[in-house]
């Protein structure tokens, strides 16, 4: 079934909705009010509840096994491990019972609130146990801005167009869009010292980036081929990987990023799946003149044909004045998922190539996504040039870094002729004081 010959849902808010109409139909993990952790499926302003309607009967057998599998101890790995059949069999079933004139119309609206809650009702979680989270660095815009604040006229390091550059985040401090940012303490080198202080960060940033969840995993020893690499990816998700500035100057040197990152990283709930986002992939932008081929094992004619994504992502600030003086939040960063150097399988393929074993649930953050002009940075170290060059609010207010009270909103939307609008759902995080 093509997205196109389905348009309309008889859920009514789904028709036109922003983010989840019929043709998207991401799963989640949600609660009602004190309840236990239940999956879901995000149909307008409503969450289709897989554990009742399995109860109730109104999955097939395909759609069925799959939905068992989706509802395991109230998250979503036993589905991610699944793959695209079993996915797309509940998609099918789905589309089945939501579409207009579905004869299961009157039988699901009559169980009211049981099977269809409210989403404005329920708690989100995230969607599943993330063992390892793995934050790479393919926004070549991003890394090239970054590189330009260090190191003027070699932006980029040599390894950048031959390696997809990653390092190990820390998969236990992810946390849901909605969860505060405590503001992190740690050392810093204020300028022109030579010996650090100990305090709270005070260049707090966020980092506009792509979540990518892994499915079927791969032996340790084994690796994933990157003519494979797509079905081993379950489905995407919007993620804040929040940056203290300061932190990460005086830590990052040899070994990377370390506390300067893992006190949180906030991802939107909501899983949207390789299917969902079939009508929004775009070949992989030709490289360069002069630049490399990639390496054998990272080169695959399907994937450079269709593995990269037309998804626009947009970064909000909301401040407590902002708030307090009704004015709507600003808008820092437009982007797209267009500008990663690296498809999402080329980072599989990499990411196993040396036997590391991948399970299901393992996420990806793809590295801060910017665009190459000014209003498409993904960083505030972007965007105010490391500080230097402030950005004024409509309250009147400044910003360099984020301050205690700043709200920070991630959103994606993917739009094309003739095709049903999606979106990502957002994830959001306010900055509180250090305690
Ligand atoms: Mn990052």
């Amino acid at each position: 079934m093509t997205q196109t010959s389905i348009t309309r849902s008889w859920v009514a808010s789904a028709n036109g909705h922003a983010d989840f109409p019929l043709q998207n139909l991401p799963l989640g993990v949600f609660s009602v009010k004190g309840g236990a952790p239940r999956s879901g499926v995000a149909i307008g302003d409503h969450i289709f509840d897989l554990g009742a309607a399995l109860d109730a009967g109104l999955f097939d057998d395909g759609a069925a096994r799959t939905a068992v599998e989706a509802t395991r101890g109230g998250q979503l790995n036993a589905f991610f491990e699944l793959g695209r059949e079993a996915r797309v069999a509940l998609r099918e079933r789905l589309i089945e019972l939501f579409k207009e004139g579905s004869t299961l119309h009157g039988k699901i609206e009559a169980q009211g609130a049981k099977l269809l809650p409210l989403a404005a009702d329920c708690q989100m979680h995230l969607p599943a146990k993330i063992n390892d989270y793995t934050d790479f660095y393919v926004g070549i815009e991003h890394a090239q801005n970054v590189g330009k604040l260090f190191r003027p006229d070699n932006p980029l390091l040599p390894n950048y167009k031959y390696v997809p550059i990653g390092y190990h985040g820390r998969a236990s401090t992810i946390r849901p869009s909605g969860t505060d940012v405590r503001r992190p303490k740690g050392q810093t080198l204020p300028a022109g010292q030579t010996e650090p202080t100990f305090g709270p960060c005070a260049r707090l940033d966020y980092e506009l980036e792509l979540g990518i969840w892994i499915g079927q995993g791969n032996a340790m020893g084994d690796s994933i081929a990157i003519g494979d690499a797509a079905d081993h990816i379950a489905g995407f998700c919007l993620l804040n990987d929040w940056s203290a500035r300061d932190i990460q100057a005086w830590e990052y040197q040899p070994l990377g990023p370390f506390l300067s990152k893992s006190f949180i990283t906030s991802i939107s709930p909501w899983v949207v799946t390789a299917e969902a986002l079939e009508p929004f992939r775009r070949a992989q932008p030709a490289r360069p003149e002069g630049d490399p081929q990639p390496l054998p094992y990272l080169f695959d004619k399907r994937d450079q044909a269709a593995g990269a994504f037309d998804i626009e992502l947009e970064v909000l600030l909301l401040t407590e004045s902002m708030r307090e003086q009704n004015l709507p939040a600003h808008r820092l960063t437009l982007s797209n998922t267009q500008h990663m150097y690296w498809t999402v399988a080329q980072m599989v393929a990499h990411h196993s190539v040396n036997g590391c074993q991948l399970q299901a649930g393992d996420l990806f953050g793809s590295g801060t996504l910017s665009g190459p002009e000014s209003g498409q940075f993904g960083s505030l170290l972007e965007i105010t040039e490391g500080g230097k060059k402030p950005i004024e609010l409509a309250s009147g207010e400044v910003r360099k870094f984020l301050e205690d009270g700043d709200e920070i909103i991630l959103r994606a939307r993917c739009s094309r002729e003739g095709f049903a609008s999606i979106g990502f759902g957002e994830c959001r995080g306010k900055v509180l004081p250090a305690r």
